[in-house]
């Protein structure tokens, strides 16, 4: 694009004219956000100037200048030049840092839409920060991103830590454009492509050249592989010989050699103009296999949404076909706001079960994994029709046939979409789908613009019916699968039918729901359905009682991730980042006879797959734990279980399950507490209730959480003693001493007497805190010995300062009330009943990484919390959706948008 853009600069090229209705509505919306924000800072009374136009003319850099030497407040759209560097940034606003101008300097601000920010909107606020620095004579030390949802709370960012890569970027730009013989480049596809103004010249550039990404299904990883190999073109890829004569550094063989036939067939159409297709021969679990047998009661869904809706995006039709005694019926449930989704999503999980029980075997057709990953989404965000919609997966009621189309038969098609699959099986559309597209974009753009009543009736009809034909076609695309399918059963050749899933509520289920409904009732009970209308105590009920299911909805998502990597081939598992495909059993370098440690080759590819984690075998039986990992020699140890001793898998995928009980049980005593006495009386859980309603830390003096001058770690150490109960967040970015600080603060505790517990996500990190306590506790003479419950297996003897809790939790909480000071353990140690306020102060370490539940489910065990955290670093992988503001971590719940932790609420270590 650079080049483009160059020579489009050097009018060498003139710069395509491109209209798309949807980049419109996302212009539009980003106008909408800025100028929100901009009347968010008038509204409290800021001045404000506005540089007219859009071009970065001397006038509006002027004015620009003229703004800032006046001290406005607030400048939007300044204009700004330096050198051949111009750019208009959407803020400069006005901050107490002197400068040239006066007492005041300006900062940068941009608003944007995307939900995380991106490298490049960090690059364009270095580059505005760096033409304000020329203007005030002093570079200004942050810049913001205003991102949407969040009441305009700025993500900062300290342009110190990104000047290095900027001066890189620049440099490597002003290197690709300062040359007279330009470095060629290829348009190689990226996720740009599809708002790009010169899309329609690089896709006709890479149609001449034939390019190997008009091949179906191929991989830039694929592309890259055949490039080294000398092919090119799709062309030379259809003619390469098979079998492959060369052993791939990227991928397999056997994935190589998929797309080699793939390119053939869309040659073969090419060349004959007409649509030719071939059946693949039959796996066992795959393709034709998954077909159930066909029922008069099935139904067939699909989705239309638009993810650029509010801030979670929007469902807005549910549309789905069936039969009623053989005449065709459908449903189109509409959803323009949020309560409409949320009962959409109800009246069909409500319609899919009351169907069930006139036609048990029914199944719900779809094509593509987006109508089941949706369901999901929808069930998490409203908490309702939880375990409906669970027994409907665990059932294996849906059906996906991309997946049955894609193991089952080859087709020369570009994509394998369903409307490219329709001359296949003779479905015509009623309706156009030029015009289905265009009242598509009309439609989301009202949507995204907050404008349903602007939507056209005629739009909704035109998308509607285009619904219903996606509906209908699978239902064709299924009933010709059926008959292919028995074609190859007339050939003589084995089809089966998949075996039923699972049916009715899991072993101890409505125990468990009959323990917990009545909670969520009472806890609920007066809560309005608007979080707006709720006061804290309302709020923090309500958030209790929702994550009385989090674990549940954690579990579930866990089992339905197991399920669909258990249906993928080994030439899918290679593009999973759970997964490891290609595997050559190299030799036994380990182990017993019964568990051998056996060590297999890989190919080159992505995967997520470390020591420690529990494998999968392709198809999903338990196979045993990565041993080590190299990825440099591309092999992978894997000590295996005895029942898969003498297996050598081609695929396999990590997958892990640890239940979660303790910190259930935990949150249930929890709410039963809150049930019996309230959210805001008495003493017991004044943690869990502390965090709940966001209550400051209480220190006992009045004294505030830092005190004139002081430094971050005496702060620590001075207030930890002076909180009797309650939390106390500490928040510090990279480089500020969390550890440290940490450390400091619990060997004060201990040396007024108190019994202190750590607690973590994982085993090393809490290791670490402990392992820095004890450093702490012997610099300064401090009497402490420590205990903590290490991972199974471990043989690590004990020292004077650190012992293991080996066998149980007991022999943890025997030591706390025996000699040791300091007990270190995970979530399912803290959660036990056992642990209930057994300690005095609980330090959860990686508080940004530990979700809320599992922070409340812990808090139990001491009456004061102390939050160590990072809010830039990752949040807890979670793997469920969850309703909103429970599916966070326990700090992000704190800081509440909040990019820093305000001065009363904790402490901030801004101390590098
Ligand atoms: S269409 Fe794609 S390849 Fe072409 S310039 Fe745009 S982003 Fe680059």
């Amino acid at each position: 694009m650079t080049q483009l853009e160059h020579a489009a600069a050097r009018g060498e090229l003139s710069r395509p004219k491109f209209f798309d209705p949807a980049l419109e509505a996302l212009w539009e919306r980003g106008k909408q956000h800025e100028l929100a924000y901009v009347e968010h800072l008038r509204a409290q009374g800021l001045s404000s100037v506005v540089i007219d136009g859009v071009d970065i003319t001397e006038e509006a850099v002027a004015q620009t200048i003229a703004a800032m030497r006046a001290g406005v407040d607030v400048i939007v759209q300044g204009a700004l030049r330096g050198g051949s560097w111009a750019g208009r940034a959407d803020i400069l606003q006005r901050v107490d840092t002197p400068s040239d101008l006066g007492d005041w300097s300006y900062e940068a601000a941009d608003t944007k839409l995307a939900r995380e920010t991106k490298g490049g909107t960090v690059l364009q606020l270095c580059l505005y920060s760096e033409l304000i620095g020329e203007v005030q004579g002093t570079m200004p030390v942050f810049a913001s991103v205003i991102p949407p949802w969040t009441d305009f709370a700025p993500e900062r960012y300290r342009l110190a830590d990104f000047a290095a890569y900027h001066r890189q970027v620049k440099q490597g730009l002003l290197g690709t454009i300062g040359t007279e013989q330009p470095a060629q480049t290829y348009p190689e596809p990226t996720s740009n492509c599809d708002i790009c103004n010169w899309s329609t010249r690089c896709d006709k550039q890479r149609r001449d050249d034939d390019h190997l990404c008009l091949v179906a299904g191929i991989s830039s990883m694929q592309i890259a592989e055949l490039k080294d190999h000398g092919v090119t073109t799709a062309t030379a890829l259809a003619e390469l010989p098979l079998p492959l004569q060369w052993k791939p550094e990227r991928g397999s063989k056997e994935s190589l050699t998929r797309v080699r036939e793939q390119a053939r067939i869309q040659l073969e159409t090419r060349a004959s103009g007409e649509l030719r297709y071939e059946l693949l021969a039959p796996v066992v679990g795959f393709g034709l296999n998954c077909l159930p047998e066909p029922c008069d009661g099935d139904i067939f869904l699909d989705f239309e949404g638009d993810s650029f809706v509010g801030q979670h995006g929007l469902e807005y039709l549910l549309g789905f076909h069936f039969r009623e005694k053989g005449e065709p019926q459908y449903r189109g449930l509409w959803a323009l706001d949020r309560a409409a989704e949320k009962a959409a999503f109800e009246t069909f999980i409500d319609f899919v079960l009351e169907r069930m029980k006139l036609f048990p075997q029914l199944h719900v057709y779809h094509y593509g994994g987006y109508e089941p990953g949706a369901l999901k989404r929808l069930m998490g965000r409203y908490g309702t029709r939880e375990d409906e919609l669970d027994s409907l997966l665990r059932g294996l009621v849906f059906v996906d046939l991309l997946s049955v189309v894609r193991h089952s038969l080859r087709a020369g098609v570009e994509s394998y979409s369903i409307k490219k699959l329709e001359p296949l099986y003779g479905y015509v559309r009623d309706a156009s789908l030029p015009d289905a597209n265009l009242a598509l974009n009309r439609l989301q753009v009202s949507l995204e613009l907050n404008d349903a009543a602007g939507i056209l009736p005629e739009d909704k009809q035109t998308v509607e019916a285009y619904n219903r034909d996606d509906c209908v076609s699978t239902e064709a695309l299924r009933d010709w699968l059926e008959a292919e399918r028995a074609k190859l059963i007339a050939r003589g050749i084995e089809v089966t039918r998949p075996e039923a899933g699972e049916s009715g509520p899991s072993e101890g289920l409505s125990e468990w729901l009959e323990r917990i409904t009545p909670l969520i009732e009472q806890l609920t009970a007066d809560v309005p359905v608007d979080p707006e209308e709720r006061s804290a105590e309302q709020h923090a009920r309500w958030l209790l009682a929702n994550l009385l299911e989090w674990h549940r909805r954690e579990e579930k998502a866990t089992w339905w991730e197991y399920f669909r990597l258990s249906d993928l081939s080994a030439d899918e598992l290679i593009d999973e980042r759970a997964g490891l495909a290609g595997l050559t059993f190299l030799e036994t370098v380990g182990g017993t006879a019964k568990c051998p440690i056996d060590r297999y080759s890989f190919p080159v590819q992505e995967a997520d797959i470390r020591a420690g984690k529990g494998l999968r075998a392709q198809g999903g039986q338990t196979l045993g734990t990565a041993e080590d990992i190299s990825r440099e020699q591309r092999t992978i140890d894997i000590k295996k279980a005895s029942a898969m001793a003498d297996e050598h898998p081609a695929a396999v995928f990590v997958h892990e399950h640890v239940p979660s009980k303790p910190m259930q049980e935990s949150l249930v005593r929890l709410a039963t507490h809150v049930c019996e006495h309230g959210m805001a009386e008495g003493e017991a859980y004044q943690a869990a209730r502390d965090m709940l309603m966001r209550v400051a830390p209480r220190i006992t003096d009045g004294s505030a959480v830092r005190l004139d001058g002081e430094k971050p770690l005496d702060a620590g150490v001075r207030i930890g003693p002076l909180i009797s109960a309650g939390v106390l967040p500490i928040q510090g970015p990279p480089g500020t001493g969390k550890t440290h600080t940490g450390g400091h603060m619990i060997c004060e505790l201990v040396r007024q007497g108190k019994k202190v517990g750590i607690v973590a996500n994982g085993h090393e990190v809490i290791r670490n805190l402990l392992n820095k306590v004890i450093e702490v506790a012997e610099e300064t003479d401090t009497p402490l010995i420590c205990i903590q419950k290490p991972k199974g297996g471990s043989k690590e003897d004990a020292t004077d300062r650190l012992r293991f809790a080996k066998k149980s939790n007991a022999e943890v909480f025997a030591a706390l009330n025996a000699d040791c000071s300091v007990a270190g353990g995970t979530a399912w140690l803290w959660s036990t009943e056992d642990a209930f306020e057994s300690l005095d102060v609980l330090f959860v370490d990686e508080a940004a990484q530990m979700s809320l539940a599992n922070v409340l489910a812990v808090s139990q065990a001491a009456k004061t919390l102390v939050l160590l955290g990072d809010p830039q670093q990752l949040d807890q992988p979670m793997q469920g959706s969850h309703p909103d503001g429970t599916g966070c971590s326990a700090l992000d719940h704190l800081l509440s948008g909040k990019q820093t932790i305000a001065p009363d609420e904790g402490l901030f270590l801004d101390v590098t």
